[in-house]
């Protein structure tokens, strides 16, 4: 029987702890898990039979958790981070070997991008990096070698889409594994193992957890890959805490509802900016002006909570003097919660470029990326009408 994934939300993954009636999962923080019988021991550690060993390398809150995601993304295997950087580097150095080829974007996320400049290199493995929406490029760097195809859609802060289908078809016919993280999308909007690819990351800090109060990260795929990830991950020590775990368990309860209202006032407020006179450009997937918006047709079932726009007003003072005009809007770092964020590239995801980089990148100093909560749409817009009166 196939469930919807509302109800998947609420119900994958927990039952196996539900303790003596307790409708909800407990938050166990037990460190170490014991047993009278040695022989069973022996055979939770060896993999034999399901249980917990040591805090580090599994936890029933952190499992629990985890099961959620799965389940929602389709997968076969799970495993968990501390972070969504802790999945990602226990993901790439846990599958790579010197030697090896990634092919990638030059707009993945800035963490990620750092790994791929900075960190893997020392280990002499090679990244190529294509312009994230030339896919003709992408597939000749492909077809010159490719262990890993690493790819993000759509991507911060310019909501570029990529055609995941036509990418990981291409990488899987190079033998290449192929890694989408999806954190901007969740499995609500986008499931990228359905569109062929062999692994799916998330920041669940991000829309999973929705509420902006625990960090963590997660990967979902095929057993021997998962395995492999895992093995890294309980030996670099960046584990999930419990705590953090349920509070992204609860978080994900109302994921599916959480989706629904964040589209639809993304879409609300990319439509209002589209038609006033003081932005220059607007950024969304759902607009059918945005260079990606067929292609997110067809992958996407919901075109997500991520936009950005551009004041007319090109210029960083532009940025510091509408900001803070906006009533309905933290002017932060993180996204996708519950509450509005903004925040210019030039101070979140983009900090360490200089203006002429940020330029070179096509990320203008007027960009400000708008993650949209689950306020009135209505509220939102009219917050912004007032914020944008001052520039027309
Ligand atoms: C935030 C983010 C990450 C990193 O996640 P952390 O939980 O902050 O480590 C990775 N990818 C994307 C797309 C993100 O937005």
């Amino acid at each position: 029987m196939s469930i919807s994934n509302s109800t998947q939300c609420i119900w994958a993954g927990e039952e196996t702890y539900l303790l003596q009636g307790a409708t909800q999962v407990p938050v166990v923080h037990s460190v170490g898990f014991g047993y009278n019988d040695v022989d069973e021991w022996q055979k939770v550690a060896l993999g034999e039979k399901p249980g917990h060993i040591y805090g580090r390398n599994t936890n029933p809150t952190v499992h629990a958790f985890e099961q959620k995601v799965k389940q929602l993304e389709g997968a076969d295997a799970v495993t968990s981070a501390s972070t969504g950087m802790g999945i990602i580097s226990s993901t790439l150095f846990g599958l790579l070997a010197p030697g090896q080829r990634v092919v990638s974007v030059k707009d993945t996320y800035g963490g990620t991008n750092v790994l791929f400049t900075e960190f893997l290199p020392k280990f002499n493995i090679d990244v190529t990096l294509c312009d994230t929406t030339d896919h003709n490029q992408i597939e000749t760097e492909i077809a010159k070698g490719c262990d890993v195809l690493y790819l993000e859609s759509p991507t911060n802060p310019t909501t570029k889409v990529m055609d995941i289908k036509r990418l990981a078809s291409a990488g899987k016919e190079n033998g290449a594994t192929v890694i989408v993280d999806n954190t901007f999308a969740t499995p609500i909007n986008q499931q990228p193992l359905r569109l062929g690819a062999d692994i799916v990351l998330h920041s669940a800090t991000k829309f999973l957890g929705g509420h902006a109060d625990a960090l963590g990260g997660v990967a979902c795929g095929p057993d021997n890959l998962i395995k492999q990830i895992y093995h890294y991950r309980e030996i670099n020590g960046a584990t999930l805490h419990p705590m953090a775990a349920y509070l992204l368990l609860r978080g994900m309860k109302t994921l599916a509802l959480r989706i629904r209202a964040q589209n639809h006032n993304a879409m609300q407020v990319a439509q209002f900016l589209e038609n006033h006179k003081a932005i220059e450009h607007v950024f969304y997937p759902g607009l059918p002006s945005h260079s990606g918006h067929e292609i997110a047709k067809q992958q996407m079932t919901g075109f997500g909570g991520m936009l950005s726009f551009m004041l007319r007003e090109n210029s960083f003072d532009a940025v510091r003097q509408f900001v803070p005009r906006l009533k309905y809007a933290h002017a932060a770092a993180n996204l996708g919660a519950v509450e509005t964020t903004i925040g210019p590239p030039a101070t979140t995801s983009h900090v360490e470029c200089s203006a002429e980089e940020r330029a070179a990148m096509g990320i203008p100093e007027s960009l400000i990326r708008y993650s949209a909560g689950i306020e009135d749409a209505e509220d939102l817009i009219d917050d912004l009408r007032q914020a944008l009166q001052a520039f027309t």
